[in-house]
């Protein structure tokens, strides 16, 4: 099946429907007649129900890789993972900009496992040479970087991975696979939080881990003991999401680009973060690597704006972490992923009181504009 919209709608779809159902019902069963001994059981935390079959078959057509595995959250995709392709003693190395949970995973649980890290701060070849030991087993990277939508040189990586004879993991959540497809550039096992984009009505948490089928054996059989498997109705949510993905996500991009656009125009606005701005500074990359720009835009008010006076004004944006979904998101970092981060480094890159971040939803996009613009007025207006 060529492409992406065809292969969402009709991969993994059992053939015949099941009792002429056009959709997959749920089977709702935690076991099942088990009267072949010499047969796997089929049991709801092996991943392996009915629905679960399904969704990894539609994951992997939609991912373009050998083999898939649906977990209960992304920080389950993230976890099951490297615990699988860490032993202790082994090392890995990633960018600086990462996911929260990620960073805290890093820090605070790996090193229980006698698993270190070393965070990568310049995105070039010769601060990765530097940050490598030789018990570096794994690079990590993440495809589009919160809150600042860096595109890292994601080619550079890979061949950096391959001459280190690194297994490359990356985080593609807030691409997901119809800007971006990680596997076509070389990455061995790409995850998702399918609570976001995949998901795409902020109605459901789930992780997927994609990759090579004997990699994903590992992966299968951490997961079965630690427990971090979906249930079966999360699985028909997420497979029933995962069939407008395509309409979703390119309309997302286009309304991203539209108020970025708009608020690059606006007298309260001192720099707009997105991708597809050639003012970005990853811009070219991005446009290199990107079938889309992606629904997330940042921007920071200027100085003399009133930040809660333009969050007051705001009607459409609901105030909420997390991203990808139908509703338009928007939050201040300060106040969310970045918490827990140390002032000056969150100055040094810009993240302050003024600065905001927004996961554009499926509004229309001149309601969406009108509705900022005027906010930024109010900011102004005080
Ligand atoms: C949200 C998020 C995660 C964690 O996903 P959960 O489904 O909340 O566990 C991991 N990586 C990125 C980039 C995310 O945005």
């Amino acid at each position: 099946m060529s492409t992406l919209d065809t292969r969402s709608v009709h991969a993994g779809e059992p053939d015949p429907r099941v009792e002429g159902a056009v959709t997959l019902p749920i089977f709702q069963s935690a076991t099942y007649t088990h009267e072949d001994p010499e047969a796997p059981p089929r049991y709801i935390r092996y991943n392996n129900t009915p629905n679960h079959e399904a969704l990894h078959e539609k994951l992997a057509a939609l991912t373009e890789t050998e083999s898939t595995l649906v977990t209960a959250s992304g920080m389950a995709a993230i976890s099951s993972t490297l615990l699988s392709l860490l032993d202790a003693g082994d090392h890995l190395v990633a960018p600086r900009s990462l996911y929260g949970g990620t960073l805290d995973l890093f820090d605070d649980l790996l090193p229980r496992f006698e698993v270190e890290h070393t965070l990568v701060a310049e995105d070039t070849p010769d601060a990765w040479t530097a940050a490598v030991q030789p018990n570096t087993k794994v690079l990590y990277a993440e495809s589009i970087a919160n809150p600042l939508l860096e595109v890292p040189d994601l080619v550079a990586m890979i061949d950096f991975a391959e001459t280190q004879n690194l297994v490359a993991v990356i985080d593609n959540t807030f691409a997901s696979p119809v800007n971006l497809r990680p596997a076509e550039l070389g990455f061995d096992v790409i995850l998702h939080s399918a609570t976001k984009y995949l998901g795409g009505h902020s109605d459901l948490a789930a992780g997927v881990v994609a990759g090579p089928d004997d990699l994903l054996d590992d992966v299968r059989y951490t997961t079965k003991l630690l427990g971090g498997m979906l249930d079966p109705h999360a699985c028909f949510l997420l497979h029933r999401s995962l069939k407008t993905l395509g309409v979703r996500v390119r309309q997302q991009n286009e309304t991203a680009q539209a108020v970025a656009e708009t608020l690059a125009r606006h007298d309260a606005v001192d720099q707009v973060r997105y991708p597809g701005l050639s003012s970005h500074p990853d811009h070219e990359r991005a446009k290199a690597l990107l079938d889309g720009f992606g629904g997330m835009v940042s921007f920071d008010l200027v100085p003399d704006a009133d930040v809660n006076a333009f969050f007051e004004a705001l009607s459409l944006p609901i105030r909420a972490p997390s991203l990808g979904g139908v509703e338009t998101l928007i939050t201040q970092p300060i106040h969310t992923s970045h918490k827990n981060v140390d002032r000056a480094v969150r100055e040094e890159l810009g993240i302050t009181e003024r600065f905001v971040r927004l996961s554009v939803g499926l509004e229309g996009r001149e309601d969406l504009s009108d509705d900022l613009s005027t906010a930024l007025d109010a900011s102004l207006d005080v």
